[in-house]
């Protein structure tokens, strides 16, 4: 399986940076989770949108999910429609798609080129023999991380890719991230003083909190996403990181492909 950053930005994007979106190859499938402002160009650089099996939306905050109106004029204009990509949203999503289509101007924006599918919150997504176990996270509307594995020829199903979405403390982070080959965890927090101090009522997490789920789900590799940097590179983060766990840390390259 292979996961590639396209863009790591929180809604407030670093410069010159594509918010959320990040491909998963795997299963003999590629499909793309979240694609927010910025994503589709990056996408662009090394496939075209109708070598995506499916696109996988964790949450309908615009940072997650907003170029898929880019995605839309990127796919091909004739007449697609035995060729719909298929779009994975959370339940009850599909009227703020409405929305957004018309938003892009007509109310039919998407229905050529896209199939919507609500899921349910609990049934695992298949792609292939790429499999999506979605958990519900804590977050400020409903949100969904996943569990990734993929099986076939060169592939480990035990080994599992795990996304938190965004979130913040709650049970599910450790339910995604046990005993996970790598996990790519949301740090939009740099202080708490950014969020409501009560851990039930967050929505984001601390690199050191991302750190310590990774510690105690034993993840064998943590990757930090979501960070907010402006004029640096976010070490501080893989410093608070790194205090809390004792396993490799990195934070989330643009481009760069991580071997799970
Ligand atoms: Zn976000
Ligand atoms: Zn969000």
């Amino acid at each position: 399986m292979r996961l590639t950053i396209l863009g790591r930005s929180p809604a407030r994007p670093n410069p010159g940076e594509a918010c959320a979106g990040y491909l998963v190859e795997g299963g003999g499938s590629r499909v793309l989770m979240d694609v927010g402002p910025g994503v589709v160009a990056q996408l662009l650089r090394r496939n075209t949108p109708d070598e995506l099996d499916a696109v996988v939306i964790s949450h309908m905050h615009t940072d997650h999910c907003l170029d898929l109106i880019t995605l839309r004029y990127s796919y091909p204009w004739i007449d697609v429609a035995k060729n719909r990509l298929v779009v994975v949203v959370p339940p009850g999503a599909t009227a703020q798609l409405a929305e957004l289509a018309l938003g892009a101007g007509f109310s039919n924006f998407f229905d050529k080129s896209f199939i919507f599918v609500e899921h349910d919150g609990k049934r695992p997504l298949e792609f292939g023999n790429l499999r999506m176990e979605p958990d519900e996270t804590q977050h400020y509307v409903r949100t969904w991380g996943f569990r990734i594995t993929a099986r076939g020829e060169d592939e480990d199903p035990e080994r599992v890719l795990s996304y938190s979405a965004d979130a913040g403390p709650c049970a599910a982070l450790p339910r995604l991230a046990d005993g996970a080959e790598l996990f790519l965890c949301e740090a939009g927090l740099r202080s708490l003083a950014e969020d409501d101090a009560a851990p039930q009522s967050r929505g984001h997490l601390l690199p050191s909190e991302a750190a310590t789920v990774a510690a105690k789900a034993r993840s064998k590799r943590l990757v930090l996403t979501h960070i907010p940097m402006s004029t640096d590179d976010g070490t501080w983060a893989l410093g608070e990181a790194r205090a809390n766990f004792e396993g490799p840390v990195e934070i989330a390259e643009p481009l760069k492909t991580y071997e799970v």
